[in-house]
């Protein structure tokens, strides 16, 4: 285990990292944050603090040089990046699982490999594998570039109506996938945790409703049977035990109208819709994720409170201070962007 006062290395400084790092003080460890952009949300949280780009190699080598362990707050890291660094010292969660959640369609034979729902698919690249493809996936489907993508960017909605023009431009953008649309009961999110003595602590099951593509509110509990929730917490146990995975992960599911549990993607690192375990529990996902990349103990999991989570995107947080009944959590993000998340509010009552 990492000692005391050891340097946890993050790439990426947006909330995500700022979380990480404010969990990771409290318990005794430094973040030293890496971004381009000088006024990254979490360099006022931490440490130790490089402006550099991901491509530039030198100061990622310096970076590494400079830290105990590696990990991240999104998936988009270039491979040249991690290639530079992964030299000095461990980057957790490992390669494997960031190159499969990067590309849609990686992640979905991944998944059906550990014989997972997901729903159907094709892989496309240009207006001919469109053609060939529509009619067995369907109408209305959704056409996702297979990178990039997060918040519901990069994808196109295909209904009968959308011309063939829109979904020429829309490849320009890179290879994609299409996607059968599901009609969906619910969604769900498993944010679990694994370490490298292999311990497997899950979160209850988040219920997420999304707007135009980003995440609105989380709710737990979900207001599923208790055999669902455990079904959708052993499908995220079964994706962290075949990827050896260390740290925490998202897992996002629909519930379909059958009742079957569909895999969406994961995300290798804290999510979104875990920032309920903030005010839901003792122990909460970031701390969580610090404890397993240091080689720590993992935390139960357990959650004293129901939760529901509000999402602050650009002006909402406007008098959100106002705000007394819920525990508010800005992320210092100076430019007010339509859109952007800004922050959010945990609202907490006793369990249930
Ligand atoms: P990302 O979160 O990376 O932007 P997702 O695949 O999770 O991409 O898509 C964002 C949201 O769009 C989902 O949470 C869901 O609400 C909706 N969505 C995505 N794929 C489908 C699908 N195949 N059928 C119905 N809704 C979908
Ligand atoms: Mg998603």
């Amino acid at each position: 285990m990492l000692k005391h006062g050891s340097t946890i290395g993050i790439l990426g400084g947006g909330q995500l990292a700022r979380m990480l790092s404010i969990a990771a003080s409290r318990i005794g460890y430094r973040t030293h944050i890496y971004d381009p952009s000088p006024d990254a949300p979490a360099f006022e949280v931490a440490a130790f603090t490089t402006i550099g780009s991901f491509q530039d190699r030198n100061r990622l080598r310096k970076f590494a040089t400079e830290v105990d362990v590696i990990t991240y707050e999104f998936e988009n890291i270039p491979n040249s990046a991690l290639k530079e660094i992964g030299r000095d010292v461990q980057i957790f969660p490992d390669k494997n699982a960031l190159l499969i959640s990067q590309d849609r369609i990686k992640e979905k034979k991944f998944f059906k490999s550990l014989d997972l729902k997901t729903v159907e698919y094709a892989p496309v690249k240009s207006l001919a594998d469109f053609s060939s493809v529509i009619n067995s996936i369907g109408i209305p489907s959704i056409l996702k570039t297979c990178r990039y993508g997060y918040d519901g960017k990069g994808q196109l909605l295909i209904t009968n109506s959308t011309p063939s023009s829109e979904v020429e431009e829309h490849l320009l953008k890179g290879p994609c996938i299409l996607e059968r649309f599901t009609n969906f009961q619910k969604e769900l999110s498993v944010i679990i945790a694994r370490n490298e003595a292999g311990n497997v602590v899950s979160f209850d099951p988040g219920e997420n409703l999304h707007k135009s593509g980003i995440l609105h509110t989380t709710i737990v509990p979900s207001q599923i049977s208790n055999r669902l929730q455990i079904d959708s917490i052993l499908i995220a146990g079964r994706i962290v035990n075949a990827l050896n995975y260390v740290g925490v992960l998202g897992v996002e599911l629909f519930l379909s109208k059958y009742n079957e549990l569909i895999v969406n993607e994961i995300a290798p690192r804290v999510h979104n819709s875990g920032h309920w375990t903030q005010n839901g529990c003792a122990i909460d996902q970031f701390e969580q994720h610090i404890r397993a990349i240091v080689g720590g103990k993992l935390g139960d999991g357990k959650r004293h409170s129901n939760v529901t989570m509000i999402n602050l995107l650009g002006n909402q947080i406007n008098n959100s201070i106002d705000i007394v009944d819920g525990a508010l959590h800005l992320y210092g993000k100076n430019d007010v962007i339509e859109g952007r998340k800004m922050g959010h509010i945990n609202y907490v009552s006793p369990k249930t």
